[in-house]
């Protein structure tokens, strides 16, 4: 069985105090995870070490940064780079976040060299791609998302590219209350598998796992989730209501 994640996207949200409260009431609802299950929580990078000390003793729950800068290091006054984030135990980066390909002009490039850096320190990359509203309606979506992993993935070698994680949300569905329906999640998911088919071979893509973003809550993980393609989901706003997010994780298959 493919690995299966609920990550959970904090983004630019609650104070520590209120991360711990959230975090104190998640693993206490006693969430038994199997083996190929993983929770994994992308905090501020203020609270990761907090973070981390609060889910020790919490089996298959894990810690992310929401991005890292795509140099080594050197002059770049408030970036976090990933040795940084290495040298705190950190296991996986969420990268390519559509609001950072959009408010902070992230370009494909930088997002292959982001991953360059991620995979050399062991780091698992939480890679996000998806199209906007105006691709979705104009129907090609799916050439769309072909170019981020040709532009982003496709130098990696087929050892490296098993490493990766594929987050596929489309921006139409991030935090707007729209989400795409199990079928379009499964045909976007099943595209993503065969382009990786093509690239690096099945056995490669079947080992990738792909989650969906956008919208996803307690009332559809389990729905969509259940999609032969869809190994769990990167969850923005219903992460941050334990509840919601405790359900989310129950649903992983
Ligand atoms: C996200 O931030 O990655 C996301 C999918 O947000 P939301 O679940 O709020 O749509």
């Amino acid at each position: 069985m493919r690995q299966q994640l609920a990550a959970a996207n904090w983004k630019m949200n609650l104070t520590l105090q209120q991360g711990e409260t959230l975090l104190n009431e998640i693993t206490s609802a006693s969430i038994e995870l199997l083996a190929h299950q993983k929770a994994v929580f992308a905090v501020p990078f203020p609270y990761l070490s907090f973070a981390q000390s609060k889910l020790i003793g919490s089996k298959g729950f894990e810690v992310a940064a929401q991005n890292c800068y795509h140099k080594k290091s050197g002059a770049f006054t408030g970036e976090v780079s990933v040795e940084m984030l290495k040298s705190i135990n950190v296991n996986y980066i969420v990268i390519g976040h559509s609001e950072r390909r959009e408010y902070f002009n992230e370009s494909n490039q930088q997002l292959a060299d982001k991953i360059n850096l991620i995979l050399e320190a062991g780091i698992t990359p939480i890679f996000c791609c998806g199209e906007p509203l105006a691709i979705r309606e104009a129907g090609t979506q799916n050439d769309f998302v072909a170019v981020q992993l040709k532009e982003s993935l496709y130098h990696l070698s087929a050892e490296q590219i098993s490493k990766i994680v594929i987050a596929y949300e489309p921006i139409w569905a991030i935090g707007t209350g729209l989400t795409a329906s199990s079928a379009q999640a499964q045909e976007m998911h099943a595209h993503l598998r065969a382009a990786l088919s093509g690239q690096y071979g099945s056995a490669v893509a079947n080992t990738i796992p792909i989650l969906y973003g956008g919208s996803v809550k307690a009332a559809n993980a389990a729905e969509l989730f259940s999609q032969p393609d869809v190994d769990g989901g990167l969850v923005g706003g219903a992460s941050l209501i334990a509840t919601e997010f405790v359900t989310i994780i129950k649903s992983l298959k």
